[in-house]
Order: C-alpha cells, then sequence, then structure tokens
C-alpha cells in the first residue's frame, strides 16, 4: 500500500458484508482508491463480559471478510482500540480524502459518528454518512406536519406511501471491489488478546428461507417450530442486507414485511426519542413505583418461575442466545407486571444475553411488554404465562424442550400467583398514572 497515495476509507460497523452496501458502495465509486476499516472499538467491548457469544460472531465475520480481500490481493485494515486514536493514526500514515460510512441511530452512536466528523473536519477529511441498515431511515416516513409518528399503524401506512424502488434497490458494491486499496491486510487481533474467550453458539444460517417466510402468518407464534426466519442475528449485524430482506417480504408475505417496518419503526423512534432509552416513552409511567426483589429476579433470570413458558423461553435463552417473539412477549410481560419489577433491568439483561440485541429493538418491545411505551399495550392488559401457553404451545412441545421436569412434584412452586400478581399490577400502575406527584 503506498502512503503518499490519496485514499479513501470505508469504516464497517453494522454493516459487515462486501455486498450490497450503500457507504462501501459510494466509497468505491469515489475517485479514490477505498481502504476499507473496523475496529473492534475498546469502548464497547469494555462493557462485556469475556464470554460474550457476539464477539465471537464478529470475529468470524470479519475473519471470512478478510479470506475475501487476501484473496483478491487487497487490505483491509483491522483495528482493535477507540475510533478517534484509530482514525488519527489512519490520518498521520495516509493521505486520506475521505471517510465513509453507514448511518447508526443509536444515541451513543451518533455521539461517536459526531466526535469522528468533528475529527474529519478538523482534518479537512469529508465525512459522509449513508442509509443503509432500515429501508426507509428516521425522517423519510413523518406525520403531514412534519413530526414522528408515535403509533405504529400509521406509520406503516405512510411507510408504504412513501416507499420507492430506490430504497429497495441493492447497491452493487460487490462487482467493484477491485477499487480497494492493494495490499497486505493487517492481522487479525485474537479473541484472547482483547480478552474474549470463543463461544460455541451456533448461528442460524445467514439465508432468507423462502418457505419459512411464505407460511409465516400461519406458524409465526408456535415456539416449537422454525416458523420464524431467524435473521434477526444478521440483520443486526449487516452479515445480510435489509433491501434483500424487503424484497424477498413484498414478493412473498405482507405480514413478514410488517416484522421489517416494526423494526424501521422503532429505529426512528430511538432516532427522535433518545430519552426513550433510560425513561418510560410516556413520562406518567416513570411513576410506577416498581418492586424489586432480588429472588425473584434470580429466578426469572434462571428459569425457575414455576410457570413453563416463562421458564422455557429464559432457559432458551440461556443456551442459545435466543428466544422466540412470541415468548419475548410473554417473559418480558411477566417481568414487569407479575413480577413488577422495572422493565430498564429486564431490558438490560436481554442486552447482555441476546444474540441479536439491537438497542432500538430491544427497548422498544420491553416498554412496549411493561405498557410504557409508544403503541404500548393498555397496562390493565396482562398476558396470562398459563393460557399464552395452552394457546401456543398446546402439547407442550417447546416447554418439554426446555424444561424436561415440568410436570414433576420436583418442578419449583410458581413464584407469584397468577390472580394476585395480576390485581397487584393494575392496582399498581392505576394508582401512580392518577396520583402526579
Ligand atoms: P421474524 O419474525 O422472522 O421477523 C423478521 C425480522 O423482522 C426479525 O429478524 C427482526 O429484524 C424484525 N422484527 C420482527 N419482529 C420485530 C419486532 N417486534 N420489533 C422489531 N423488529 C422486529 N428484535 C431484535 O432484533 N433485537 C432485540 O434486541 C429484540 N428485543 C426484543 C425484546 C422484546 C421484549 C420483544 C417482545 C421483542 C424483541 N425483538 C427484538 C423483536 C423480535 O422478538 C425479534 O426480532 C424476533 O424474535 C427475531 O426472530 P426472527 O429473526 O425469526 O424474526
Amino acid at each position: 500500500m503506498s502512503a503518499s497515495r490519496p485514499l479513501c476509507i470505508h469504516w464497517f460497523r453494522r454493516d459487515l458484508r462486501w455486498h450490497d452496501n450503500r457507504a462501501l458502495h459510494a466509497a468505491l465509486q469515489s475517485e479514490w482508491d477505498v481502504l476499507p476499516l473496523f475496529i473492534f472499538d475498546e469502548t464497547i467491548l469494555g462493557s462485556l463480559k469475556p464470554e460474550d457469544p457476539r464477539v465471537t460472531f464478529i470475529h468470524e465475520t470479519i475473519a471470512a471478510m478478510k479470506v475475501e480481500s487476501d484473496g483478491r490481493g487487497k487490505a483491509f485494515c483491522i483495528a482493535h482500540g477507540k475510533p478517534k486514536e484509530t482514525f488519527e493514526h489512519l490520518f498521520a500514515q495516509h493521505d486520506v480524502r475521505a471517510v465513509f460510512v453507514n448511518e447508526d441511530y443509536e444515541p451513543r452512536a451518533v455521539e461517536r459518528d459526531e466526535a469522528i466528523e468533528a475529527l474529519c473536519q478538523a482534518r479537512g477529511v469529508r465525512f459522509e454518512a449513508f442509509k443503509d441498515h432500515v429501508i426507509m431511515a428516521p425522517g423519510e416516513v413523518l406525520k403531514p406536519d412534519g413530526l414522528p409518528y408515535t403509533v405504529f399503524t400509521p406509520f406503516s401506512k405512510r411507510w408504504h406511501a412513501n416507499l420507492t424502488e430506490e430504497a429497495l434497490r441493492p447497491a452493487p458494491s460487490e462487482s467493484m471491489l477491485h477499487a480497494l486499496v492493494e495490499g497486505n491486510s493487517s492481522s487479525m487481533p485474537s479473541l484472547e488478546s482483547m480478552g474474549f474467550k470463543g463461544s460455541q453458539h451456533q448461528i442460524p444460517a445467514c439465508a432468507i428461507d423462502q418457505s419459512v417466510v411464505k407460511s409465516y402468518h400461519e406458524t409465526r407464534d408456535i415456539p416449537s417450530i422454525q416458523g420464524t426466519s431467524r435473521i434477526s442475528v444478521h440483520l443486526r449485524f449487516g452479515t445480510l442486507s435489509i433491501r434483500q430482506a424487503a424484497n424477498q417480504g413484498r414478493a412473498l408475505n405482507d405480514k413478514w414485511l410488517t416484522e421489517l417496518i416494526w423494526r424501521d419503526f422503532y429505529q426512528a423512534i430511538i432516532k427522535f426519542f433518545p430519552h426513550s432509552v433510560n425513561k418510560a416513552f410516556k413520562p406518567a409511567y416513570d411513576r410506577v413505583p416498581w418492586e424489586w426483589n432480588e429472588e425473584h429476579f434470580e429466578r426469572w433470570r434462571r428459569g425457575e418461575t414455576g410457570y413453563p413458558l416463562v421458564d422455557a423461553g429464559m432457559r432458551e435463552l440461556a443456551a442459545t442466545g435466543f428466544m422466540h417473539n412470541r415468548v419475548r412477549m410473554v417473559v418480558a410481560s411477566f417481568f414487569c407486571k407479575h413480577l413488577l419489577h422495572d422493565w430498564r433491568l429486564g431490558e438490560r439483561h436481554f442486552a447482555e444475553t441476546l444474540m441479536d440485541f439491537e438497542l432500538a429493538s430491544n427497548v422498544g418491545g420491553w416498554q412496549w411488554a411493561s405498557g410504557t411505551g409508544c403503541d404500548a399495550a393498555p397496562y390493565f392488559r396482562v398476558f396470562n404465562p398459563t393460557s399464552q401457553w395452552a394457546k401456543f404451545d398446546p402439547q407442550s412441545e417447546y416447554v418439554r424442550t426446555w424444561v424436561p421436569e415440568f410436570e414433576d412434584l420436583t418442578y419449583v412452586k410458581p413464584v407469584v400467583e397468577h390472580k394476585w400478581a395480576r390485581q397487584r399490577a393494575i392496582d399498581t400502575y392505576k394508582s401512580a398514572l392518577a396520583n402526579p406527584t
């Protein structure tokens, strides 16, 4: 790699693929050769446990991308450090003219990107950001008065009305990789050198199973079968393109496409209402006096509540890093309503354990379940974990897989009694909302 020749950088973050990558494509079309960059960001890694399986997934993905760039004789810069220091180092080493990124709407990512953009400006380097991991960016789906939507159904209608073919067109980045900088890649930092251990979690295939998508409207609520696509981890890290998914949704099943629109919806909520990461979307709900009972929290976490569907979900999560959507709704509701625990603690636990953890969808899901969010279920509608089990796992196939002892006398007794806990939740919410103190 020549140090004097001007170049631009494409910085990979949640877009870990060479194909259909908008910012990478724009960089490859520029007048400069492109140096691809991935940073194992110390700030993010520092908050994770050594056995975090997502780091293994990212590490394996970057290693596979590097094999591809090595095979083409192209350079791939893989760093371990803080973004600002990494860029300062690269600016000192090379004649960098521009930095290309795909947008990220999470509040911390926005802050990080603002800092790098300011650094670029100070050095006379162009900084360009592109929409990539959503179909419709926050701001592309607004109410007629220009304000963001806070209710899903009208958002979804406007989403469809504003959708253009351009939004769904793949960016042919893979066909232009000849414009990457020639040379050797930097060596990959090992997981151990960064303080992590390898994980054995099975990752679903990075592919959309058309037969699953076609029958999704009939199978999506049955946790014992593979009735959902299982692509969430790939959408999270961008190993799969959202445009590919949305085109399949349009062709095969509207109901499935609607799930992708929920994803866009929550991305818009987090962008326009960043306070919702830490506070109830509806401020009055911050008055709910949450309980704290360590034993109850631990029993929920370990899947020992005595409610088989809740326990099955929590054990599936611990063992695989995944939980079926229907069961996520039940365990989250149980946590906030039956145990009356603060939704933020449940959200944090999911954030630490879900392979597909994505701040916007996770906060959205938790605030929905606790009744504190935009477009949430009303607080007095409390899921009954036993009737949910009867309805969605009538033969107990899912429960038997994860809680084999559920019919034995040794199975734990319920941590709280349903009828009592339901009434306590309703009364507590009601009085908190009625008393503005
Ligand atoms: P499918 O049902 O096949 O859907 C396809 C894709 O649509 C998903 O991969 C996902 O990207 C998107 N999607 C589906 N449902 C939703 C939804 N309700 N909200 C937003 N996007 C959706 N999803 C995450 O990706 N990350 C999270 O951290 C997350 N936390 C959640 C927490 C709670 C309490 C709840 C109730 C839901 C959460 N979800 C989260 C949404 C949903 O459970 C998962 O996206 C889904 O289970 C992933 O499985 P799948 O890929 O088979 O999805």
